[in-house]
């Protein structure tokens, strides 16, 4: 299997060298993907400029609303009748669960089909001003919107940024991670099929380094939207920062799951445990830090010891617990995040297990749950991105506030509390994107606005806020005396 760009509709071979496609659950490689040249990203970007027009004339550009919103609706139909192809292709290049990429899949079309719903229902504001004036306000979009996507979720991040981008009339240029392109590859080309005329959705492929800062840099890129590391982070806003470019960053976290005493505990047990173990932890918004109250301390984590220990990880299609982690790199980074804590004197409570049907060249992790992680250290303060939970106690809600917001990250919080003062009360004082009360990530929640504060980034992803940011807002004032 050898991958072009897609661009403008057609596949586009790189003039460059190619990158190899490794399959994580056995470590083989199983194709190639395009090493994108600077000229496959000006030929992305001048094709995504040509379909918006110069004054919105362009075919893409020149569409209503409505058209569009036709146009995503078809999109979202395809997405969903193809929906176990595109999943198949997902576990392979992740290596996550098939059960998990399906659920990648699902999430994917209901981006498309909310962002449709909502082309039509953007609307401006007339402002009361002067006598003899009418002001209004219009909402346009930026032009050519950058998406650079990481490896976790590729199909969902997909969904979120350039769903909301195409309902609000940008043309879109994606750079996939090195690691997981083919989904997006086959998304560009099934957008084709349906009927997006040519550079309204164009994808190049290859490093971050290259492809990545080359398009962040382009002078002829109106929006950028990043999902990934804090450090990527900087790198773009800086670059974005030379030619006046908008940016969202969509970054890493360190989110706490807090439990109280009240707090109804079988309820929160396997909420907990999934949201570490979901895509074998490598989800931004993992409940990576584990705080309790005194009270029930030794008994939820006596109860989430037996939990872990029943985890298993294994390759895709056996569709258990966990799949491998993404690739080499983030297994050794993980395995030596490990041995630090143990060599550190951190104490693994339980471990769960590696299936023996996984290949010995995949990159699988077992589930760790590790016990009274101090505060300050760094298992408990830096992203791990693999199925580890740093466990802690608190006394109080005054100290559990100051260790929920103790970290550079500011994602997402859950609490648990059967006392409603008190849920509201932390809510607020929490400083994070997101705050999940006896809950923690709503199911996915498509509709509701997504993102974070301090080094997990700026912005907001998800929902209706995602629409208005992917826009620009002009203001028109008419004197008619
Ligand atoms: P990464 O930052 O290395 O890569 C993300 C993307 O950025 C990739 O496509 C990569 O090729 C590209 N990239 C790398 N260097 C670049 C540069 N200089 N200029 C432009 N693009 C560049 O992150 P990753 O390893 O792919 O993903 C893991 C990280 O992403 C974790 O820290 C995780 O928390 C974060 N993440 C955040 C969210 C969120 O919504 N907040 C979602 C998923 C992942």
């Amino acid at each position: 299997m050898m991958k072009k760009h897609f661009i403008s509709n057609t596949w586009v071979a790189s003039q460059a060298a190619t990158i190899p496609v490794i399959d994580p659950s056995t470590g083989l490689n199983i194709g190639e993907i395009a090493r994108g040249e600077q000229q496959d990203v000006d030929a992305a970007v001048a094709a995504a400029r040509a379909a918006i027009g110069g004054t919105f004339d362009g075919p893409w550009g020149c569409l209503s609303a409505v058209q569009r919103s036709q146009l995503l609706y078809r999109f979202f139909a395809a997405i969903s009748e193809r929906a176990e192809e595109l999943a198949a292709i997902e576990a392979v290049d992740t290596g996550k669960s098939l059960k998990t990429a399906r659920a990648d899949a699902v999430a994917l079309a209901r981006y498309f089909e909310y962002y449709a719903g909502a082309c039509d229902k953007l609307q401006g504001q007339t402002l009361p001003y002067e006598v003899g004036y009418l002001v209004m306000t219009i909402r346009e979009p930026h032009g050519v919107t950058a998406h650079v996507v990481p490896w976790n979720y590729p199909m969902q991040i997909f969904g979120r940024t350039v769903g909301a981008s195409l309902a609000a009339g940008n043309a879109c240029v994606v750079k996939p991670a090195e690691d997981a392109s083919l989904s997006l590859l086959r998304l560009a080309e099934l957008a084709a099929e349906v009927g997006f005329p040519p550079g309204a959705l164009n994808v190049v492929t290859g490093y971050g380094h290259e492809v990545g800062a080359w398009l962040c840099a382009h002078p002829g890129i109106d929006h950028i939207s990043l999902t990934g590391s804090t450090a990527t982070g900087r790198l773009v806003a800086e670059a974005a920062a030379k030619h006046q470019c908008p940016v969202t960053l969509e970054l890493g976290g360190k989110s706490p799951q807090i439990v109280f005493d009240d707090a109804d505990l079988d309820a929160a047990l396997p909420v907990i445990v999934n949201s570490i173990v979901q895509n074998a932890g490598q989800t931004c918004s993992a409940g990576s830090r584990l705080l309790v109250q005194r009270g029930v301390y030794e008994t939820l984590l006596d109860a989430l010891a037996h939990r872990f220990r029943a985890l298993r990880s294994g390759p895709p299609a056996l569709e258990l617990d966990m799949g491998p982690l993404v690739n080499r790199k983030q297994y050794d980074q993980v395995k030596s995040i490990l041995l630090r804590a143990e060599t550190d004197g951190m104490r693994v409570m339980a471990r769960g297990e590696v299936h023996p049907e996984a290949a010995s060249g995949g990159f699988y992790q077992e589930a760790v749950l590790l016990r009274d992680v101090p505060h300050e250290h760094g298992i408990a303060q830096h992203e791990i991105f693999g199925p580890v939970l740093a466990a802690m106690p608190f006394d109080d809600e005054a100290d559990a506030i100051r260790l929920a917001n103790g970290t550079d990250y500011g994602l997402v919080a859950g609490v648990w509390t059967s006392d409603g003062a008190r849920q509201l009360r932390i809510a607020r004082k929490l400083r994070c994107g997101q705050v999940f009360i006896n809950n923690y990530g709503a199911g996915g929640g498509v509709e509701l606005p997504f993102g974070g504060v301090k080094s997990s980034g700026y912005g907001r992803e998800k929902g209706f806020e995602a629409l208005l940011g992917f826009t620009v807002l002009k203001t028109i004032a008419v004197k008619h005396g």
